[in-house]
């Protein structure tokens, strides 16, 4: 799933190529990913891109001040073309979700490769409309979130740790991978209580949020929308890497596996050397 850093990356480059296009058209290849029903897609046939913004892990662009809001979720993927198909997209099994042409013969698709559907569009005229945008906590890069900002989130959630910096309602466009990697990078393990945290591991938790985000929206950052996904596997210490070696210690990557999906740690790094239960391995070992 493609997190704040893709997302930030995704907008960059949308907004650089679609700079002064006119939309030309919008086609469904499935309906239910679009969860609004006013206006229609055809309100944005005609309208300038005034501009590209991200929210939490939501992209929006702005066409003559109708909104077209999508969230990728986990299978989500978007598809830049210079040159769209001529052929008209039509509901039905095709991945292709939705497809925006431009006045250029430009475009996107927005694909979506899992069983799952949960790759959400909107249409609105204020993407505040959005539930999930309406719902989103404060954003970790921008300016305002600032040590005092995010200690004070920290102490009021008595939850685990990595629960908190996926929720959305608390910290806006973290996800699985990158809260993984900041948790390796904080040194902290993932069911640690946010609530119980000392001063110096809410700092160093905030430290390790602000750099591993602005470390990967730089790798992301001017790359086109095809070399993301690969961008983010490769730049990931710890997550989707079980079995392999932790950078800095040396010990093996561990997991711990949920209904449907995990998570990965150093057990030296952030747990004391102690190994975390995981459900799935003990009922093995039992
Ligand atoms: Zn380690």
């Amino acid at each position: 799933m493609p997190e704040l850093p893709e997302v930030q990356a995704l907008a960059d480059f949308l907004r650089e190529r679609t700079d002064g296009l006119v939309v030309t058209g919008v086609e469904l290849g499935s309906i239910s990913v679009l969860k609004t029903f006013t206006p229609p897609p055809q309100a944005l046939v005609g309208a300038p891109v005034d501009g590209v913004a991200r929210h939490g892990k939501f992209l929006d662009l702005d066409c003559g001040g109708t909104h077209l809001v999508f969230h990728l979720a986990r299978a989500g993927w978007l598809r830049w073309s210079d040159a769209m198909p001529a052929t008209v997209l039509r509901p039905g099994k095709s991945p292709i979700a939705l497809r925006v042409r431009f006045d250029d013969a430009s475009g996107f698709d927005l694909t979506e490769a899992g069983t799952k559907k949960r790759l959400a569009a909107y249409i609105v005229g204020d993407p505040g409309l959005v539930p999930g945008i309406a719902s989103l906590g404060p954003d970790p890069m921008a300016d305002e979130f600032t040590l005092a900002v995010f200690a004070a989130i920290a102490a009021s959630h008595r939850m685990q740790v990595k629960g908190m910096l996926r929720d959305q309602s608390i910290i806006a466009g973290v996800g699985n991978a990158y809260s993984d990697e900041v948790l390796h990078v904080a040194k902290l393990s993932p069911f640690a209580l946010a609530a119980t945290l000392g001063p110096p591991e809410v700092e160093r938790l905030y430290e390790a949020l602000r750099a591993t985000l602005a470390g990967a929206v730089a790798t992301a950052s001017g790359k086109p929308a095809k070399e993301l996904k690969d961008a983010k596997r490769a730049g990931m210490r710890v997550h989707g890497r079980t079995g392999e070696t932790c950078p800095e210690c040396g010990d093996v990557v561990r997991e711990v596996s949920f209904a449907d999906s995990s998570l990965q740690y150093c057990a030296t790094c952030q747990t004391g050397g102690k190994p975390l239960a995981d459900r799935r391995t003990s009922k093995f070992l039992k």
